[in-house]
């Protein structure tokens, strides 16, 4: 058996030593279509296809050329290769984007915020985005801003500014006789006297709007630190808005005052002039105090303003989105 096996293994290479020239077109022709074998599995159509890169489907042509096919067939497979081509999935068509409908804004500012504690605290509790202007080293102004703070209301330096009737003033009020460095201390302290704020608009002042220079340096001061200004319009010859346009700093004038006769029928009328104003203009800017009497009436009349499609917003939320300069990052 042992000597069998022998003989056989014996035999094999001496059968392809006698008749070599029989071997050598089999081992070519096993080569080729290895090769051609190689080629196909190198190439997947369905791999390919699912590129969208036209040069690995040129690439792919160039793999049926290669096969030496007809017209037809090249036609046919190249067919086949886009109809298995799966479709690229549309790209979503951005939808148009609606211009939203902006809703009508009022803002209404409490004055005079930081002598009386029982009646700023009443204040500060009246329900919705109400803004609340303080003034500088009043006995109150730290506490009641505090307050207000803790109750998520916004609120601005009542700056005190020199008026026609000689009013006095109090502490860092700002007059027409300062120099620029005394003025611009005097601000400097009152802007830093009040926590929290984010803009500020003028208390009295019917002397100091009027004046070019002092409104150019008050904008210059507001613009450093991206504070927003309300003009409170205690003239008709005010020239703070223009200067705050020119030194770009968001600004927006009063509309009305709320409560300069405290009946009822008399902020009954403001109030509708408020609403007329707003639905005209898009927005409209009040100023109140906090008189008892003006407390107890937006308690009752605050939601009159929803029933006439009007937002109450923050005056910074108005003035940023209707003035034509934009409030910068507040700086304080
Ligand atoms: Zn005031």
């Amino acid at each position: 058996m042992a000597k069998k096996y022998k003989q056989n293994l014996h035999c094999r290479p001496t059968a392809i030593g006698v008749i070599p020239w029989l071997w050598l077109p089999i081992v070519i022709l096993t080569y080729s279509l290895c090769a051609i074998s190689a080629d196909k599995t190198a190439i997947d159509p369905v791999a390919v296809t699912t590129t969208t890169n036209p040069q690995i489907i040129l690439l792919d042509i160039d793999y049926l050329s290669s096969l030496k096919e007809t017209p037809t067939q090249k036609k046919e497979a190249f067919e086949e290769i886009i109809t298995h081509t799966p479709k690229a999935k549309p790209k979503p068509v951005p939808k148009p984007i609606k211009p939203q409908a902006h809703t009508i804004d009022v803002a209404i500012i409490i004055d005079d915020l930081g002598y009386n504690k029982k009646q700023g605290l009443a204040a500060i509790n009246l329900p919705g985005q109400l803004t609340f202007a303080v003034i500088p080293h009043s006995p109150n102004a730290k506490y009641l801003a505090i307050a207000a703070h803790k109750k998520q209301k916004e609120l601005i330096l009542h700056a005190p500014m020199s008026n026609i009737h000689n009013y006095p003033i109090g502490e860092s009020g700002l007059t027409d006789t300062m120099s620029e460095a005394d003025f611009n201390n005097a601000l400097s302290d009152a802007l830093a006297s009040v926590p929290h704020i984010s803009g500020v608009n003028n208390h009295m002042g019917s002397l100091l709007t009027q004046k070019r220079r002092p409104m150019e340096w008050t904008m210059k001061a507001l613009k450093d630190r991206g504070l927003y200004f309300v003009d409170s319009r205690t003239t008709s010859h005010s020239v703070a808005w223009q200067t705050a346009q020119q030194f770009n700093v968001a600004s927006l004038k009063r509309d009305v005052f709320l409560d300069h006769q405290r009946d009822t029928a008399f902020m009954d009328e403001q109030f509708e002039r408020l609403i007329s104003i707003a639905k005209r203009k898009g927005y409209a800017i009040a100023i109140a105090h906090p008189y008892p009497e003006t407390i107890e009436y937006l308690e009752k009349n605050i939601s009159r303003l929803k029933e006439h499609g009007i937002t109450l917003k923050t005056a910074s939320d108005v003035v940023n989105y209707h003035s034509p300069n934009k409030q910068q990052q507040a700086k304080m």
